[in-house]
């Protein structure tokens, strides 16, 4: 679990959406970073600030789309059901969430946001039209065999190994 942090405090309901930012505490920016260095090999990678939402709209985002977390540049949404206060009342996030939001913020960053999801969006329209079918699970199978995802989930598994995270944990 990495420690989350509000970037303001939530003092009303007219604050919501914005108080619904967050950024992953200064250590566990650090670790994801090091998981990264690590798992691509590369002592100089420096990760993007992770800024997490895991407001209503997040809610609905995720919901709709039916997984744990989308990625739009540097962007994170999550279910908010994901995220979880702790004995000592801070907010965490699963890492290997995180690993895996953070592998496409990696993957925009290298294709820039128009060639990522152009890329992105073309694949699976591609394994849509190949399996010549449209229905629920046909999307989630075209959606799973997409190579973006394919090496997030990759990274989901490594950041488990590395960290020694139970994904079922929480
Ligand atoms: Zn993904």
């Amino acid at each position: 679990m990495l420690d989350v942090s509000r970037s303001s405090p939530l003092t009303s309901d007219i604050q919501h959406l914005t108080s619904a930012l967050m950024k992953l505490a200064a250590e566990s920016q650090t670790h994801i970073q090091n998981f990264f260095r690590s798992h691509l090999r590369d002592e100089t990678l420096e990760l993007p600030s992770v800024s997490i939402y895991g407001n209503r709209f997040a809610g609905l985002l995720t919901g709709v789309c039916r997984v744990g977390g989308i990625t739009f540049g540097r962007r994170i949404f999550v279910a908010p059901s994901f995220i979880k206060r702790n004995e000592t009342g801070r907010l965490t996030i699963p890492g290997w969430l995180v690993a895996h939001e953070a592998m496409h913020m990696l993957q925009y960053k290298e294709h820039g946001t128009v060639g990522f999801l152009a890329c992105y969006l073309h694949e699976f329209w591609q394994r849509l039209r190949e399996t010549k079918r449209w229905d629920r699970a046909a999307r989630m199978t075209a959606y799973l065999a997409i190579a973006e995802e394919c090496v997030a989930r990759a990274a989901e598994d490594a950041y488990c190994a590395w960290s020694g995270e139970d994904k079922d944990e929480g």
